[in-house]
Formats: structure tokens, C-alpha cells, sequence
């Protein structure tokens, strides 16, 4: 399955991604960052890999929440200590318009994507992040939809997929 969908917005394609992408190693995750023009992964390795490993399993769980699973309150406190961490805070511009920065360490791809996460937040076009229903798939994709309300993260495999097994039960029963 494809890791870009037609519709994202320019300014989420790099966090979804970030999501989307299985990272085997830190070697993968600098050699991403470093293409995705996120700052300097070189800086704190491992522990950069670490925060980033953590910031993607607690977004994957608020994304399964937007899918209609479970509310994941772990997945919460580990975004707000990361929040702490990176001292992520908002910003006004002499225009009166409100930004995400983070006041520490910002040049770190993870302060960086943990900021396009929370501003994904704050403007509401979070609940679009998905993790697909389908559960041999649970592929992380933006739902660029007009109604917003996709469950599979392609109609054609996914979708079909779920629909046959449904098909199978229904036979069964
Ligand atoms: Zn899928």
C-alpha cells in the first residue's frame, strides 16, 4: 500500500510518513529524517531513535482512537512528557497568530514532529489520522475524504478484505 495518499496536506505528508513507515533500525529513522529535512537525527542517537519510537506508538494509539478504538490514556501522558520535555509551547506573532515552537531543542526531528502532531491537534485536522481497520493491514493513513468518515486505509484491499470475511461469518452463522 502506497505511503501517500492523493489529498494530504503539504504540511502533514512528512508526519504521515513518519506514521506510516516501520523504522528497522536508528540508521533507518536518521537516513529518513535527514531526507524528510527534520534537523540533525545525528544528535543524541540512540535516545533520539528512542523518543522517536515512542512518539510514533503513542500517535498510532490516539490514531486507532480516531478510528473508533479504544481511548489509550497512556498514549496522552507519554505526548505531554514529551510535550514537557521538548518544552513545546505556544507562540504569538506580532500578526496576533498563535504557533506550536518548542522552546528546547528545537532543532530535533523529534521536537519537530511531535510539533506537527500537537498543531495537527490544535486545528482539528488530527481526527483525519488514522490506523486502518482492517487488522492484517493497520496501516497508519490521513483520511483526505470529504466526510472525514474512511475506516480502511484502502477501500479496495482493506475494505474488500473485511467485507469478505463479514460475508464468510454470515455463511458460517
Ligand atoms: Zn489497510
Amino acid at each position: 500500500l502506497p505511503e501517500h495518499r492523493q489529498g494530504t496536506p503539504s504540511a502533514y505528508v512528512t508526519l504521515e510518513s513518519f506514521l506510516w513507515r516501520d523504522f528497522c533500525d536508528s540508521a533507518e529513522w536518521r537516513e529518513w529524517a535527514r531526507k524528510h529535512a527534520l534537523g540533525s537525527a545525528a544528535d543524541g542517537v540512540p535516545p533520539q531513535f528512542r523518543l522517536a519510537m515512542g512518539l510514533q506508538r503513542a500517535l498510532r494509539a490516539l490514531e486507532l482512537e480516531n478510528n473508533g478504538g479504544p481511548a489509550d490514556h497512556g498514549a496522552a501522558a507519554q505526548l505531554n512528557a514529551l510535550i514537557a520535555r521538548f518544552k513545546v509551547q505556544p507562540r504569538l506573532s506580532p500578526a496576533g497568530e498563535i504557533s506550536v515552537a518548542a522552546a528546547h531543542l528545537g532543532n530535533s526531528p523529534v521536537a519537530r514532529l511531535l510539533i506537527m502532531a500537537v498543531e495537527a491537534m490544535q486545528s482539528g485536522t488530527w481526527r483525519r489520522f488514522k490506523l486502518c481497520r482492517e487488522p492484517t493491514c493497520s496501516a497508519s493513513f490521513y483520511d483526505a475524504s470529504k466526510s472525514g468518515t474512511k475506516i480502511w486505509c484502502s477501500m479496495a484491499l482493506c475494505g474488500s478484505r473485511d467485507k469478505m470475511r463479514r460475508l464468510r461469518q454470515r455463511r458460517r452463522g
